[in-house]
């Protein structure tokens, strides 16, 4: 609060020799800087709400002040002083939006978004506000998961901020497809993932909703190669689409498929094997031989796990007490790997087991990535806090 009474005051300071002789200044103006010195907030508001005149000076005085507040979480104060300005019936219309746009954004801290989004929507037809109030709109419907809604925003917002949101509108249509999905609905679930990929710079979250989709038509052909197709152009979703071509072929008795298959992509990208390798042990997938190579070698390899088991000395033992204890430790592992995060956002760092297509925290989207090897370090703090 200093601050922003420091900062009227210095607008006052700041004037320079040749301009003309500033106002007098508002007796009323004077008192409330004065309560805002002594930290008294409600009687310095009120005195700012009773100037019947606001000029050029002041009024941005009362924005910065209505900005103070609410970044300081007093948004009731904010909206006060807003609707204050609003209330004016000489204001220009510059200011006015200016005023509108504050509003919004008052109401959007209060968790008011219907009245938020009404004003950002009138600030969205033409203002000097548009492509911020257009940015705020896609950030209330994807709240809101009005996903229709959050489509036109996006579109608008390309056209008007001139710059590509492909990836945003992919994945807003595919939140759509796996909602229809969900409902049964796979016509339309398919046409969504249809839009998602169409034109543009392709997530493999639209092939995965489509083979998702397969699976659960039952259509397990489409869905293999689908899964197939992800696994071999991308990384890091093997930690989804694996478990399901797991799943499928040992429903249909293919597990010899499989190893094939498995093997000509681990010769071709043999640094894959270690998520492989991690997203066995997470989802406890065992007894296909190429996964349990993976597994074993991964074991080998951890140094961490050095420290508390033997794994050297473990492999040289005889075959049925060293697969013993490889299931131990395995299973050891995969409860680790279950207790912690396992996705963790590129962007801010937020973590979660499951993945997570828009961040909660940055609210970016496919940022997260997941871990290929159990976080030790987590482990061991989550013992000492808990
Ligand atoms: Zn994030």
């Amino acid at each position: 609060m200093l601050a922003a009474a420091g900062w009227a005051l210095g607008r006052f300071g700041e004037r320079d020799e040749d301009e003309e002789a500033p106002a007098p200044l508002n007796i009323d103006y004077l008192k409330g800087l004065n309560f805002l010195l002594n930290e008294q907030t409600d009687q310095a508001l009120e005195h700012f709400l009773k100037m019947v005149r606001v000029d050029d000076q002041t009024i941005e005085t009362h924005f910065a002040l209505g900005s103070l507040f609410r970044r300081r979480g007093e948004v009731d104060r904010a909206i006060r002083i807003h609707q204050n300005i609003i209330a004016r019936p000489d204001l220009a219309a510059e200011q006015r939006d200016q005023a509108l746009f504050s509003l919004a954004k008052d109401y959007l801290a209060a968790g008011l978004l219907d009245r938020a989004e009404k004003m950002f929507s009138r600030l969205a037809e033409g203002s000097r506000y548009q492509v911020q109030a257009l940015e705020s709109l896609c950030g209330i419907y994807e709240q809101e998961r009005d996903w229709e809604k959050a489509i036109d925003a996006g579109q608008r917002l390309e056209v008007l901020g001139g710059r590509s949101l492909a990836l945003q509108i992919a994945h807003y249509y595919c939140e759509l497809a796996e909602a229809a999905a969900a409902k049964g609905d796979y016509a339309s679930a398919r046409q969504f993932v249809k839009n998602a990929q169409a034109g543009r710079p392709r997530t493999m979250r639209g092939a995965l909703t489509r083979a998702h989709i397969a699976r659960d038509m039952d259509d397990n052909k489409t869905a293999l190669k689908l899964y197939h197709r992800i696994i071999d152009e991308n990384t890091y979703l093997i930690a989804e689409a694996l478990p399901e071509i797991v799943a499928i072929y040992t429903r249909e008795d293919k597990v010899s498929e499989l190893e094939r298959a498995l093997k000509a992509l681990l010769d071709k990208h043999p640094e894959r094997a270690s998520l492989v390798a991690y997203t066995a042990i997470v989802n406890d997938i065992g007894g296909i031989p190429v996964i349990d190579d993976c597994v074993e070698k991964y074991m080998l390899d951890e140094p961490t796990l050095g420290e508390f088991v033997d794994v050297q000395h473990l492999s040289s033992e005889d075959k049925s007490s060293r697969d013993s204890a490889f299931a131990r430790v395995r299973g050891a592992l995969s409860k680790l790997a279950r207790n912690t995060p396992r996705y963790q956002c590129q962007e801010c760092g937020f973590s979660s087991q499951r993945l997570l297509w828009q961040c909660p925290s940055c609210r970016k989207w496919e940022t997260q990535r997941p871990a290929s090897r159990v976080q030790f370090d987590t482990v061991l703090q989550h013992n000492i806090t808990n």
